[in-house]
Parts: structure tokens; C-alpha cells; sequence
């Protein structure tokens, strides 16, 4: 999958056809790309930057990486790595807007789209996970990153697993974090809706991540192991939620049946295979 995506990712870059011999060139060093740091251990949908697939667009950018679906008007997935570099003091900008690396023919999700509708613009990538600099915490804000979830999913059970992630950083580990959403229709404080936005932005039925956790080290994708604690949750849209997340607690495996997904696929098939079945029971905080 990942010389698949990067022979696209490749092809794009040399559309230009004055590019081409030098591209040819490329294409004989024989030498593996180093995979984005947001994507060290998979892309889950093979996810290429091509307006032709709108249902599974990626975007690269320095925070954090995703695959965004243009008729959905979310992300399918977005994917990051947290250790203690991308912590820092920057304060929280508030500045929704929507994201200018979208096609422009597309229709761009605007700080306003959520108004009124009884869902928060929900970050799939946290604020208070970008504090490294201004710029680092701005970019959580695109709205490319950004699910309509329901308050108190947002603000309490979502908000203390992700409290939670910035704990662990904190006791010498480093994650990575892939969340995303699926199926179609939630219950926020105005009850239940489908779209917003006049039916460009879906409000999603189940809001998911999972989180490997690793010791602060290097070759990341490498130490990945049967023993390896990944914190898997699968939650409903609703606003009558509990606040705790231990309760939604599930498997990797239970995720990638709901979405069709491969998540961890740049770890080994056999490890994928022990970490993706398991459901944690470590601590919750
Ligand atoms: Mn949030
Ligand atoms: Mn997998």
C-alpha cells in the first residue's frame, strides 16, 4: 500500500510533463521514501491526494495527516503522532476557518456551517495536542478537521480520553493517534440530525480512535508488540453519552469491520493480528 501511495503521490508531482525526465530519474533510486511522520504506521483507507477519489482525498500537512470526504464534509480519519516535542505553550487560537488546501472547486466547510445545529465543531486532531507553536495550534482549526459532535461527547468523554493521551506523553511515552467517524445521523442538544449546513456537512453516528502507546524511542513502527497497550473506543453521536470512556472501550479489529479500514498495517501482520483483538483494560487516567 505505501509504494502504491507513494508511486501516486509521485505521478501527481510530475504532471507537469516538462518534470518527467527528471521524475524517471527518481523512479530508478531504488531508495523507500521515508513515510510521513503522521502516517509512521499506516494510511487506513489508501488515501492518495487525487480530486478524483472525493471520498478518500489525503491531506499531508505538517500537524497531522488525513483522508477528507468531500460529500461528507468531514475527515474519514485523521492521523497523528504526539510526543513531548509537539507540546508547548502556544495558546489556543479559536480561529475556525475552513481549509484552503481543499480543491478549490470543492465545497469548503466554513466556521459557520455548525451554527446553531446542536453539535460543537469537534476536533479530530486537538487543540492542546499542537502547542508547539501558534502555527502548530492554529492548524487544528481548519475545519477540514473538524466532526459535528455532540457536546457532551465532545466535552467530556471525547476531551478525557484525549486529557488522557497528554498523560501518558507526560509519563515518558509517545502515541499515535488515529480517530475518525462513521455511519450517518446523531443526537446533540436539538436532537436528532443527519446533515448540517443544508445537508453538506453528515453528522456522524459513532466517533472512534485508537491510540498506540509507546515508549519515547526511534523506528517507531518497528517496536510496535504483542505486549504494545493500544486503547481502542467506539462511541454514539449522543448527547446522552456517559463521561467516562472506559466503558466504550472495544478492539481495533471492531473498528476496522465498522469502517473497512486497515489501521496499524505498517506493523506486522502478526502483531497486528495480537494488538487489533484485544480490548484494554489499563488505567483510565
Ligand atoms: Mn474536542
Ligand atoms: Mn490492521
Amino acid at each position: 500500500m505505501f509504494m502504491n501511495l507513494f508511486t501516486r503521490l509521485r505521478v501527481g508531482a510530475c504532471a507537469g510533463g516538462l518534470l518527467l525526465a527528471a521524475c524517471q530519474k527518481q523512479e530508478a533510486t531504488p531508495a523507500m521514501p521515508a513515510l510521513p511522520e503522521h502516517l509512521t504506521l499506516g494510511n487506513p483507507s489508501g488515501a492518495t491526494a487525487d480530486a478524483a477519489e472525493p471520498a478518500n482525498y489525503l491531506l499531508l500537512k505538517p500537524q497531522y495527516a488525513l483522508s477528507y470526504h468531500r460529500d461528507r464534509g468531514i475527515p474519514n480519519w485523521v492521523s497523528w503522532h504526539l510526543d513531548a516535542d509537539w507540546l508547548g505553550t502556544a495558546p489556543r487560537q479559536d480561529d475556525f476557518r475552513p481549509d484552503p488546501e481543499l480543491p478549490a472547486a470543492w465545497y469548503h466547510v466554513g466556521a459557520g456551517s455548525y451554527s446553531g445545529s446542536g453539535f460543537d465543531r469537534g476536533h479530530n486532531c486537538p487543540s492542546a495536542d499542537r502547542t508547539r507553536t501558534v502555527a502548530d495550534n492554529s492548524a487544528t482549526f481548519l475545519m477540514s478537521n473538524m466532526m459535528p459532535q455532540a457536546p457532551r461527547l465532545n466535552q467530556q468523554t471525547w476531551a478525557n480520553l484525549e486529557d488522557y493521551c497528554r498523560t501518558l506523553v507526560g509519563q515518558g511515552n509517545e502515541l499515535y493517534i488515529i480517530c475518525g467517524s462513521y455511519g450517518r445521523g446523531g443526537t446533540g442538544t436539538n436532537g436528532f440530525m443527519s446533515t448540517l449546513d443544508q445537508g453538506r456537512v453528515t453528522v456522524p453516528a459513532r466517533c472512534w480512535k485508537v491510540v498506540v502507546v509507546l515508549p519515547a524511542g526511534e523506528e517507531d513502527a518497528r517496536r510496535v508488540a504483542a505486549t504494545t497497550r493500544v486503547i481502542a473506543i467506539d462511541t454514539p453521536n449522543d448527547n446522552a453519552l456517559g463521561t467516562g470512556w472506559g466503558p466504550y472501550r472495544t478492539s481495533v479489529d471492531a473498528i476496522e469491520a465498522a469502517t473497512g479500514y486497515d489501521l496499524l498495517s505498517a506493523v506486522p501482520a502478526a502483531v497486528q493480528q495480537v494488538v487489533e483483538a484485544r480490548v484494554d483494560t489499563g488505567p483510565l487516567n
